[in-house]
């Protein structure tokens, strides 16, 4: 991939079509091709099958997935400087890259192409939960993702019960998916640089016979169980089930149980509960 390597540098396509970082759209560019190359790298092997990129901004990353050979890159970003920047990217990527503007919150991801599908990004913060609540959703499309959130968020999806990070998108997400924090990225590594470390981790989703096909019902119950996260759950509950005690009896739970107590597997049952209804 010479023609890759021969581009101007990152910078000088961030000056060149005046992409300068607007808060808006969440904007924190990595333009360290060594960190980039590594996050491509956790990805590995990325040839064959769609690496679906949210969010490429000037395409340091994007950059990175090519160089690592993936063969198939589509890029979604919802800002039109960044695409105008990338078209430079892709007259030397040719068809291993395609771009899509668009907000990645309402792409199907079906319609990218035939499986297997992946996504690899640097999310915007400022949306990355509810894109990746929407990527549980649609699990079924997907082989697996690797993505940097913010390191607090990251700290939420691998909680365990009992801490103060357990919550609703830790039950979630460790429902549908076996997640591992693969590193952290300083700050400092950002232009601009963001309050926060960054955390990269790997989601795979769990075979489709092993999680709920229907996510609405676990959403419902973790919302009422964490809404008030405080409450024991024959109160937090009441809204869900006409005798929250009985329920929670009946699955051999304590109802004097808080919201934190309860392992992924209850609020499963939880949810089918509500369902069985
Ligand atoms: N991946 C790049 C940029 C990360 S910043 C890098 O590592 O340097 C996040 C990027 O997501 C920005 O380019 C921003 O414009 C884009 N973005 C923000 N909201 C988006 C949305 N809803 N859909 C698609 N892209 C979005």
């Amino acid at each position: 991939m010479e023609s890759i390597a021969s581009l101007p540098p990152l910078r000088e396509t961030i000056a060149a079509h005046g992409l300068d970082a607007k808060k808006r759209f969440g904007q924190h560019f990595l333009l360290d091709l060594n960190l980039t190359r590594r996050i491509a790298r956790a990805a590995a092997p990325l040839a064959g099958g769609i690496v679906i990129e949210v969010g490429p901004g000037p395409g340091g990353l994007t950059r990175a997935l090519l160089l690592e050979g993936a063969t198939n890159v589509v890029a979604i970003e919802l800002d039109p400087r960044a695409i105008e920047a990338l078209h430079e990217l892709e007259a030397v990527a040719g068809n291993r890259l395609s771009l899509l503007e668009a907000d990645a919150l309402e792409v199907d991801l079906t319609g990218l192409g035939p499986a297997p599908r992946r996504i690899v990004a640097n999310l915007p913060y400022n949306v990355s939960t509810p894109l990746l609540v929407r990527w549980l959703h649609e699990a079924d499309a997907l082989a697996d993702m690797v993505l940097m959130f913010q390191k607090e968020v990251v700290d939420r999806l691998i909680a365990a019960p009992r801490t103060k990070d357990y919550g609703r998108l830790s039950v979630l997400t460790q429902h549908v998916c076996e997640v591992r924090r693969l590193f952290d990225i300083p700050a400092s590594a950002f232009v601009p640089p963001p309050k926060v470390v960054s955390s990269v981790a790997r989601l795979v989703p769990r075979p489709a016979g092993e999680r709920l096909a229907d996510l609405g019902p676990l959403e419902r119950v973790t919302a009422a169980a964490f809404g008030q996260r405080r409450k024991m759950l024959r109160g937090s509950l009441a809204g869900l089930f006409p005798d929250p005690t009985a329920v929670l009896i009946g699955l051999g739970l304590s109802p004097t149980a808080r919201a934190e107590e309860l392992l992924v597997a209850d609020f499963v049952r939880l949810a089918n509960h509500l369902t069985s209804e």
